[in-house]
């Protein structure tokens, strides 16, 4: 097989801690859901998968059942998988046949899936995901009493597996009258559970952000996303959690992943040239350019033209230009004997020097959680130590 332009390297050992740490953070006996969704948040589903299993995860959430097939094909027997969103009523059959997990939201959904698995003599298992106050999917209050109804009548093919919600903003401190009113009308729901004498077996309710601020927020299960994956959710939940050890910083969240390509031609650019396409740099003094063999269309963010670095040899190289489809040419005039082939590092570290994601914009989420679920599925991901 031919070379892609470009690599990643996913870090066991550096996930192997963040686990740990989260673990440690919500304290025993509660399970941790690891978020899978957008490719493992770019970092590719199938090799994620396993490294997360090798850290102790046992239980995995997607976005979609596309997503859960992918997991199906990468994770041990005894993990379980769950869809939070997106499953089409034709694919009703297939999740309760592969024992899949998922969310169900409006009353409507459960006729369908109690037919499905009485045809398939197989028991499904729902999660009631309940209305509090996003306002994306959600259960709506009118509709709770008849849902405990159902699912108490027909216990012998719907299993009442959990009760959930998702916070619309728990990065942030200023949503917090929000959050509250959320998780509020959340025990306002449990309450009717336990009035009807029905209970799911797992609640669960926290994402990474309310797993590491709010402690009332985790149940029986946490749904950790961002923080497995080495990012605090945003400066409000690390200065709280700094604030709670006592510290001045914390290195207890690592990165996981290094983005890296290679040198592609290396090249002298005279005073005054124009560099790459259009007039957006010239060339203020006899220069030395190394050419990139990624673009936009590789995951490259174009907001970089001009502005961002790459490693070379241990040092920073600013990127000259625009960014194109398919290429980009850094500067490296102040660096000796850069050849063709050498490696570059595009996101992470080399030598002293790194490189975050952070650094392509501000340290939000946000930017964060988009920069890394637009990184192409085909660029090739291997786990390292
Ligand atoms: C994405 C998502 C999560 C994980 O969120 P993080 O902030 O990345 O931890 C949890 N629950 C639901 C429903 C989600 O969509």
């Amino acid at each position: 097989m031919v070379k892609h332009s470009s690599r990643i390297e996913l870090s066991q050992s550096s996930l192997t801690k963040n686990v740990n740490f989260l673990l440690k953070k919500v304290g025993e006996g509660v399970r941790i859901s690891s978020v899978v969704k957008a490719n493992a948040y770019g970092h590719g589903i199938k090799q994620f998968v396993k490294m997360a299993e090798k850290a102790g995860i046992d239980h995995f959430a997607t976005a979609s059942a596309f997503e859960a097939e992918e997991v199906l094909t990468a994770k041990a027997k005894s993990s379980d998988v769950m869809i939070m969103g997106i499953l089409y009523d034709v694919d009703i059959a297939w999740a309760i046949l592969n024992e899949i997990e998922f969310y169900v939201f409006n009353y409507a959904r459960l006729p369908l899936v109690l037919e499905n698995a009485k045809k398939l003599g197989i028991k499904a298992k729902v999660h009631i995901e309940v209305e509090t106050g996003a306002n994306r999917t959600g259960l709506p209050q009118k509709e709770f009493s008849k849902t405990l109804t159902f699912l108490k009548k027909h216990s012998d093919h719907l299993v009442f597996k959990g009760l959930c919600t998702h916070f619309g903003g728990a990065e942030s401190f200023s949503n917090m009258f929000k959050i509250n009113s959320q998780h509020q009308r959340y025990k306002n729901f449990l309450k009717e559970c336990k009035q009807k004498n029905i209970m799911p077996e797992i609640r669960h309710i926290a994402c990474s952000a309310a797993a590491l601020a709010f402690k009332d927020t985790v149940y029986d299960m946490v749904r950790i996303g961002v923080a497995q994956y080495g990012f605090w959710p945003s400066p409000d939940i690390y200065y709280a959690h700094l604030q709670e050890i006592g510290k001045q910083s914390d290195g207890s969240l690592r990165r996981i992943f290094t983005w890296k390509t290679d040198v592609m031609d290396v090249r002298d650019v005279d005073v005054g040239e124009f560099i790459g396409y259009g007039t957006s740099y010239q060339a203020t003094q006899d220069m030395k350019v190394a050419v990139m063999p990624l673009g936009y269309s590789n995951g490259y963010p174009k907001a970089q033209s001009n502005q961002g670095h790459v490693l070379i040899k241990g040092k920073k190289a600013s990127i000259v230009g625009l960014i194109n489809m398919n290429l980009f040419m850094v500067d490296v005039s102040h660096i000796e004997g850069v050849q063709v082939g050498d490696e570059v590092v595009l996101v992470g570290r080399q030598g002293n020097n790194t490189i975050n994601i952070s650094s392509f914009t501000e340290v939000t989420q946000l930017l964060n959680n988009e920069m890394l679920s637009r990184l192409p599925a085909a660029i090739p991901r291997e786990i390292v130590s």
